[in-house]
Order: C-alpha cells, then structure tokens, then sequence
C-alpha cells in the first residue's frame, strides 16, 4: 500500500511489500559489451527485490535516426541507408558478444526484420520528401526497440528470467508527437494488466524507454531524453519502492561537471528543486521525471553506471538546511521575445497571445509585462513567425535568438536576500536582463547572451561552491510538504 502525495491510499495488483525497482539505464549505460555487462551485474544486484528495466536506445543511436531521416527526406537514401546499416551492425556485433546458440539467432531474426522495417520506413520518406513529427517518432522508435530486444536477450542470456514488454502497448498518449503526455488512467492499467502477471512470476521485465503509442497504436515519443520520463511512469504505474536513474555521473551535481570540473554530488535534494533543475536545462532528468515520482511519493536516485558502488542522489520529497544554493544550471537556445501593444496592455490582449501560443504548440519559459510591453522566452523560435502573423492588428512581435536562462536552484533561495546582491554583483560586467526571482521560492533565473553562460555558470559555482560542503539536516518524508509543494 503506498500513500500517494495526496495522502490517499493507492494498491498495485502486484503487492510484494515495499521492493519494487524501476532501473532505468541511459545510453551511455547501454553503448557497448562491457556496459551492458556492467547492466547485468547492476540488475542482479537488485534481484533481491523486484527489478524492472527500462532501456534508452544505445548511445548516439537517435541521433543517427534523425539524421537518416532527414536525409532519406531530402532525397539522400544512400546516405540514409548507410547510416541505419552501420547501426545495424553495431547491434549485431553485441548481440553477437552477449548471447549465444538458438538465443543469438532468435535475436538476429528480430534485429533483421526491425531493420528491414526501418529501412523501408527510409524508402517511404525519400518518396513524400517529408519528415513530419508524426514520421519522426515512428523513426526515432526503432532505437529503443532494438537497444530492448538485445538487453532482454543479455539478461536472459546471464541467467536472469527476463521479458520483453513493448513500451508502446503499454504507454499510451496524446498525439503530441515529439512531445506526447501519458493518459494516466489507460497507461496505469495497461502498465498493470502487462506487467503484473510477469512479477507475479519472477520475471524481469524489460522495456524501451521514451517511446509510447497512441490510443490507436501510432508510436510516439516523450521529448528527448525521455526514458527518464518513463521510468516515472511506470514506477507510478506499478506503486514501485523507488526509480533507479542509471547514467554516466555520479549522481545530481552542483552544476553539469562537463562544464564546471570542480562540480560536486548532491547526495540529497528534494523533488521540486530536482524538477527546478531540470526544467532549467540540467540534462541528467528529463523535466518531466519528478511529477510522477513526486504524485505518488517515490523516491528517485540518479546512480553511476561506471561507479555502480557510489551513493548518487537521493530526491525525496523533503529537504531543508544545508547550502543556499544547491545547483547551477542554464538553459541554452532561448529567444526573447518582445510584444508591443500601442493599445496599452489588458486582459483582451493577454488572451489574443496566449490563444497564439496555444494555438502552435509554443511553450513559454518566463513572462513578464509593463503598460504596453509583454515580454517572453520561448525555448524554439519556429512557431514565432505564424503567431506574429496571428497577432498582427493586434500587436508588432519582435525576437531575438542566442540568449540562454541561467538559473540558480535552492530551498528558500529567494529568502536569502544576499544571494542575489552576490549573484548580479559576480556578473555584473555582462549584459544581464529579464531576472526572475519571482515565480518560485526555489529559483534565481536571468538571461545572457548565449556565448557568455558558460563563464556565467562557471563564475557562479566558484562562488557559490569554493567552500566544503556545509552538513544538511533533513527531515523525513512527508506527504503534507508534496502537497503543499
Ligand atoms: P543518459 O544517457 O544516461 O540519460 P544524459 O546524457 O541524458 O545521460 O544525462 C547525463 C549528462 O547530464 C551528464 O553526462 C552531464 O554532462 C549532464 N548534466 C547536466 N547537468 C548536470 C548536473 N547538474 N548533474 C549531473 N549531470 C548533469
Ligand atoms: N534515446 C532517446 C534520446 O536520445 C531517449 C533517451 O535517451 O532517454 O533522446
Ligand atoms: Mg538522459
């Protein structure tokens, strides 16, 4: 029985007591023999309880599809080809290194007949000469199904009673493509009716992560780096302990350590500055990750693959004390967008511009107004064009590109009236504009010209982070702050 944020009650069909894992390994944690050899070991260590793995597709392997695509659709097929081809080969050259006799060529006959499918996915796109997102997430599927087909047989191969689960018979969406969202209450039951009987009977499910399917059965996709995403899901799903993220850092750190040297692990953070973080760029979750988790209060733990003995993060619902700061992280490709209303500002114009936001599909970071101005970032400038269209009459849309939000994430930030004098005077020499500190208790955001957030982030952690790490007290978890949230 699990008490969900909300304080009610919820049982899964599948009730072991409380050992219910979700391991979810990102590409990195699948990209060759001696990281999947490094999966295995990691999964059994978990047999005790009750493991259930979600599998990104091996690492670079989406980006290739999307650059198959896009050269099918241009008229490449050659080059389409040639890609999907070494991709096969690489897949067949593991399989080939992981499992053996009547299982190596049960699993070949899968790889060729998925490739054979995508390969005449590529001959249907050269001939539209489109690559549209509905087009793309059928594409971009294939990764996932392949990289879970040969995990599921290396497992099993290792002695591990493992089953293919097709994520997208069982993860059900909207029809966002590139960006779809569960339909709980389907994606619940089917998760339960598919994955249950399985545990039931000791298995180790094993399913893709990121991709999912319409109601009807047309594959989709949760957004880039989304198999985080789904192992949210399906730990909501099926009322797990706790969700397991497998990637190649030692957990949540004080800034993205490819960027800052010195960053260092952050053992625990609470679910909202986790979900602050990524919504703000930090590319070890996908921002989507923390609401189930959070909803159905299961903790989270972003682990290393290569390090499978360090401690990682833990995100729970509850953390207070310690460092004011406790993350540092930017948000790149942003666009300012500036909107001019002769007519003053008023509610009648607010909602002629969100009805255009709405209307394609534009997501709004920040927003600000003043007596004739509505300022906003927006992540992509694609749809800008035919929402200034939709304005126009009505109001003059300018923008411009190259910007990026940085953003300073800590419990109680805002409360710490220094931080901020310490944060503006550390950048003082560069063009700092739109600074947010009011949308969230949590969060400190600006924006700067894109060539300079490197340096912003990496100033900010010197400052905030010089000092060893102050020891923090945490409370236990408690249903009461999730809602209060
Ligand atoms: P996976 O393939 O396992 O999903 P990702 O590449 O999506 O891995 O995410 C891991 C990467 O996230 C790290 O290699 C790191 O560069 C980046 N990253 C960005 N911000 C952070 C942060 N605050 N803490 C840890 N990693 C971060
Ligand atoms: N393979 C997908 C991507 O590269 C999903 C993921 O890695 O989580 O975006
Ligand atoms: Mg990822």
């Amino acid at each position: 029985m699990r008490r969900q944020a909300n304080g009610r009650q919820r049982q899964s069909r599948f009730e072991r007591g409380d050992d219910l894992v979700v391991m979810k390994f990102g590409g990195t944690s699948v990209e060759d023999t001696a990281a999947i050899r490094r999966l295995i070991g990691i999964v059994q260590s978990r047999l005790g309880a009750q493991p259930v793995v979600v599998v990104s597709a091996l690492a670079r392997v989406t980006d290739q599809l999307l650059e198959a695509g896009s050269a099918a659709a241009q008229g490449h097929l050659g080059t389409a080809l040639a890609i999907v081809r070494s991709a096969y080969v690489r897949h067949e050259q593991l399989a080939d290194s992981l499992v053996d006799g009547s299982a190596y060529s049960a699993l070949d006959h899968e790889l060729r007949d998925e490739f054979r499918d995508l390969e005449s996915l590529l001959h249907d796109l050269e001939v539209s000469r489109a690559l549209d997102l509905k087009s793309q997430d059928h594409l971009l599927s294939f990764g996932e199904c392949f990289s879970s087909r040969l995990v599921k047989e290396a497992l099993c191969q290792a002695g591990i009673n493992a089953a293919h689960v097709d994520a997208r018979a069982c993860i059900v969406t909207d029809a966002r493509h590139g960006q779809a969202s569960p339909v709980w209450d389907v994606t619940e039951q089917r998760l339960q009716q598919t994955v249950s009987p399985l545990l039931e009977s000791r298995r180790v499910p094993v399913l893709g992560g990121f991709i999912a399917a319409t109601y009807d059965g047309v594959p989709t996709t949760l957004g880039r780096g989304g198999s985080d995403f789904s192992a949210a899901i399906v730990g909501a799903a099926l009322c797990a302990s706790r969700v397991e993220i497998w990637s190649d850092v030692d957990g949540v750190m004080t800034a993205d350590p490819k960027l800052c040297s010195d960053a260092r692990v952050i053992r625990r953070m609470s679910f909202d500055e986790a979900a602050e973080l990524a919504h703000f760029g930090a590319k070890v979750l996908h921002p989507s990750t923390l609401a189930p988790a959070m909803r159905e209060n299961i903790p989270v733990y972003v682990l290393n693959s290569r390090r499978p003995e360090g401690e990682g993060t833990e995100i729970v619902a509850r953390a207070k004390g310690g460092n004011v700061v406790s993350a540092i992280t930017a948000k790149r490709t942003v666009a300012a967008v500036e909107i001019e209303s002769t007519q003053g500002v008023d509610s009648e114009l607010l909602r002629a511009v969100y009805a255009a936001f709405y209307r394609h599909s534009c997501a709004v970071d920040l927003m600000a107004t003043s007596l004739r101005h509505i300022s906003l970032l927006v992540g992509s400038t694609a749809a800008l064009p035919l929402i200034a269209a939709d304005l126009r009459g009505v109001a003059d849309v300018r923008w411009e590109n190259h910007k990026a939000l940085v953003c300073l994430v800590g419990e109680n930030i805002r409360r710490q009236p220094e931080v901020a004098s310490r944060i503006f005077a550390a950048v003082a020499d560069m063009d700092v504009r739109v600074v947010c500190q009011a949308a969230s208790d949590r969060t400190i955001t600006f924006l700067v010209e894109e060539s300079k957030v490197d340096e912003s982030v990496q100033r900010l952690h010197g400052i905030f982070f010089s000092q060893p790490e102050p020891a923090r007290d945490w409370g236990g978890i408690s249903s009461a702050f999730c809602q209060a949230g």
